[in-house]
């Protein structure tokens, strides 16, 4: 038998997430966010598990989207960054894509392309994130120049929350937005999963495309706030492995390298076949939870780069060949990733991105 660690991929979590979304999201249309992989989760799989139920699909990169379509999907496809080049401009005109404009080379390239088709465009603004985007009062001239265009479908005003998830919420982000939609009455795009669960109100519409991500992979946008269960998502993600030895400690013996975990007991220790080299964080301290045989325990020590150390003390019955659940599985399986990425100091995006090519994916319909 091959290495036990795997990750399985819940289709159905998949579907029931992005029906909360569509819940919360009204009138809107919805852009799955399927970038990065879906953030780990594979991109063709997430989008045949979305397929029939989202507006379209938004990602980064050329090649993914052209994966999508040559798995047949029709829809919208959204790249988030636009293009960067002018020869990627062609291509993507060929494969039908959306295409954000963010930046003046990017609407050089279009002024100047002649297309097979016309493309559509988000024109994104700079509303207080300072990352990508145009400044509003560039708003006129853009436009003038976008609409008279024959290389552009439709326009859609578009810009991204830098805080929808944290104190300062999207309120001064709004009320730079807000001017641009009204004079120009052009449909619009501007929630993340956290905007989209917090303010459904104000980003949503019959005009607007919503686009989440990480809440359709069953985590929650923000975790101290509320836990992923609380906002009635499921993980599509499970990644599970075995216990592959078992140590019996003496009081004061230590666990792993550095020996940073000391036993202050007799205990039992399981080793289970999942290390940093599988995607799992090495900075989950002593502590961070995980089941085994169906019950929440707690892991030891320093995370190695195959294997990591759990406590099986109050778990007698389970030895080697064990069931492990480092996130996802339900019931009293259940670890939401959210709180193996908050004892490691990092956010449940990150551990789903960071799933290495070695691990082996099953997809559960
Ligand atoms: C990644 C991304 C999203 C999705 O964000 P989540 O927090 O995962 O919902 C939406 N819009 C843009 C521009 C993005 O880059």
């Amino acid at each position: 038998m091959s290495r036990p660690i795997r990750a399985t991929i819940h289709a159905q979590a998949l579907r029931h997430n992005l029906a909360v979304a569509r819940r919360a999201a009204g009138a809107s249309r919805v852009w799955s966010v399927v970038k990065a992989n879906a953030y780990g989760h594979g991109v063709l799989t997430t989008a045949q598990a979305l397929a029939a139920d989202t507006d379209g699909f938004a990602l980064l990169g050329l090649d993914e989207a052209q994966a999508l379509r040559q798995a047949g999907h029709p829809h919208p496809i959204l790249l988030l960054e636009g293009v960067f080049s002018a020869a990627e401009m062609s291509r993507a005109a060929e494969l039908g894509l959306s295409l954000v404009i963010h930046e003046p080379r990017q609407l050089a390239w279009l002024e100047s392309a002649t297309l097979g088709r016309p493309l559509a465009v988000c024109l994104k603004f700079n509303t207080g994130m300072n990352r990508l985007g145009f400044r509003p009062s560039e708003a006129p001239g853009l436009l003038a120049r976008l609409l008279k265009l024959p290389q552009v479908a439709d326009v859609t005003l578009m810009s991204h929350f830098a805080e929808a998830d944290g104190e300062e919420g999207i309120a001064d982000q709004l009320a730079v937005f807000r001017p641009l939609l009204a004079a120009s009455q052009l449909p619009f795009t501007l929630a993340n999963s956290a905007a989209l669960l917090r303010f459904p109100d104000a980003v949503c519409g019959r005009q607007a495309w919503v686009r989440p991500g990480i809440m359709l992979y069953g985590a929650s946008p923000f975790p101290d706030r509320q836990s992923a269960a609380q906002l009635g998502l499921r993980p599509a993600m499970t990644l599970s492995s075995e216990i592959i030895g078992v140590q019996a400690l003496q009081a004061g013996e230590k666990v792993g390298y550095g020996g940073l975990f000391r036993a202050d007991g007799p205990m039992r220790v399981g080793v289970v076949a999942c290390g940093y080299a599988d995607g799992y964080p090495r900075h989950a301290p002593t502590g961070t939870p995980v089941a085994v045989a169906g019950r929440r325990t707690r892991t030891l020590g320093r995370v190695s780069m195959d294997m990591l150390a759990v406590d099986l003390t109050d778990l007698p019955e389970a030895g080697v060949g064990a069931p492990v659940v480092l996130w996802g599985g339900e019931g009293d399986a259940h670890i939401a990733a959210d709180e193996v990425a908050s004892s490691a100091g990092t956010i449940a995006y990150e551990l789903f991105c960071a799933l290495a090519p070695r691990v082996a994916v099953s997809v559960a319909p």
